[in-house]
């Protein structure tokens, strides 16, 4: 065993700390109040608790993306020595602020991009748990990657777990990623049952507790399709060797199967700080108070194929990464329309896929997208999914 005093503090900037991830971030800090320190932190709008993280943390800097709550932070923070700043390219700047060793991206939808690519231009350790990131612009995000030799560490459950049986492997010699899914609140629903649910219903997840997006993304397993464009790049894989297998006990986070045969899974109690700690921690394992994994008390462990026709979002994932180009920026664009409406009541629970898809079918394909292409994919597919929307009169 290694004595840990040797051990250089970690400086955190958390982006979305006020989130569901951020949250549960500070919460990894806390129990290792040695070895990391909170240098940055940014939420969208979320004042209050912000403000209250601040206080507890201290960090150098804090940065709130909605300009409209900068005098009400300067006034709150102003008896403390903390820089204070608003708005995107502020954010933009405060990644790159030289102390910064890791950057936890967890700020929600494709806002997370831009401050994601800024931050590996600057050669920030990635903790990524945006995984809109990567479905919309993998591409750039690893070459960029590469080019600047900065690592990304997967927070996703599935994908840390992926990550986790990697370790010590070669990914030549990997014959299929086994990505899980819990099936999310209608996995057993019919279709007919479908067209009428609520987003009370599917806010309801049996197994993680998360934000509002991604709970709904869950309900839809759009959030499965985000995940296997998401391993795609992280793990650099042809997305024909990744499958997804309902598994409604999530206790197996996710596996791999090697070409002699064997699989490697990462079990656990469904709990993020797990995967966030070891994205901080990579490549070592620190100890924390998380609940244990009880074999015997574990209910069994069943696996079952996703239905298609129930979830097509799933379909048109598959489809998007299959394309390529700005195609999954597509479905990511009109996903996050759709996911809201569907959250204010505007649009049903099945149509979401359906304007998705049309909304596929209506964007100009590009083969090769820069990062123009995309803001411009982005904008275009938003407004296409919000006309889908109005004129199809939706729910
Ligand atoms: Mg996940």
């Amino acid at each position: 065993m290694y004595a840990k005093c040797n051990k250089i503090m970690k400086q955190l900037a958390i982006l979305g700390s006020t989130g569901s991830i951020g949250t549960q971030t500070l919460d990894v800090v806390r129990q290792h109040p040695e070895e990391f320190s909170v240098y940055a932190l940014s939420a969208h709008r979320s004042i209050d608790l912000l403000i209250k993280q601040a206080l507890e943390f201290n960090p150098a800097v804090v940065c709130i993306a909605d300009e409209t709550y900068y005098r009400p932070l300067c006034d709150a923070l102003s008896d403390l020595p903390i820089r204070v700043l608003a708005g995107e390219k502020a954010l933009l700047e405060m990644v790159t602020m030289p102390a910064i060793d890791v950057v936890v991206a967890a700020m929600v939808g494709y806002a997370g991009l831009r401050p994601t690519m800024e931050a590996i231009r600057a050669g920030k350790t990635i903790a990524l748990a945006n995984k809109e990131t990567l479905v919309v612009a993998g591409e750039i995000i690893c070459q960029l990657a590469q080019r600047y030799h900065t690592p990304i560490l997967p927070v996703d459950s599935e994908h840390s777990a992926i990550f986790q049986s990697l370790v010590g492997e070669n990914i030549a010699d990997v014959e299929k990623l086994l990505l899980t899914a819990s099936g999310g609140p209608f996995r057993t629903f019919s279709l007919e049952q479908m067209q009428s649910v609520t987003s009370e219903q599917a806010l309801r997840h049996p197994n993680w507790e998360m934000g509002a997006k991604i709970t709904i993304d869950s309900a839809s397993m759009m959030n499965k399709g985000f995940e296997v464009i998401e391993a795609r790049w992280l793990f650099d894989i042809p997305v024909e060797k990744i499958q997804v297998l309902v598994h409604p006990q999530s206790v197996v986070h996710s596996a791999v199967q090697f070409v002699d045969g064997s699989v490697k899974a990462q079990l656990g109690t469904p709990d993020m700080r797990i995967p966030i700690q070891y994205a901080l921690t990579y490549p070592e394992r620190w100890h924390n108070d998380v609940a244990r994994l009880d074999l015997f008390t574990t209910q069994s462990l069943t696996f079952e194929e996703p239905d298609l026709q129930r979830f097509p979002n799933l379909v048109l994932s598959y489809e998007a990464i299959r394309r390529g180009g700005n195609m999954p920026c597509v479905l990511n664009a009109a996903n996050e329309i759709v996911n809201l409406a569907f959250r204010q009541g505007k649009c049903g629970f099945l149509q979401m896929s359906d304007i998705i898809a049309k909304t596929m079918d209506k964007v100009h394909f590009v083969a090769e997208p820069n990062y123009e292409t995309y803001v411009e994919t982005d904008d275009v597919a938003r407004r296409i999914a919000k006309e889908l929307l109005t004129t199809n009169n939706y729910k």
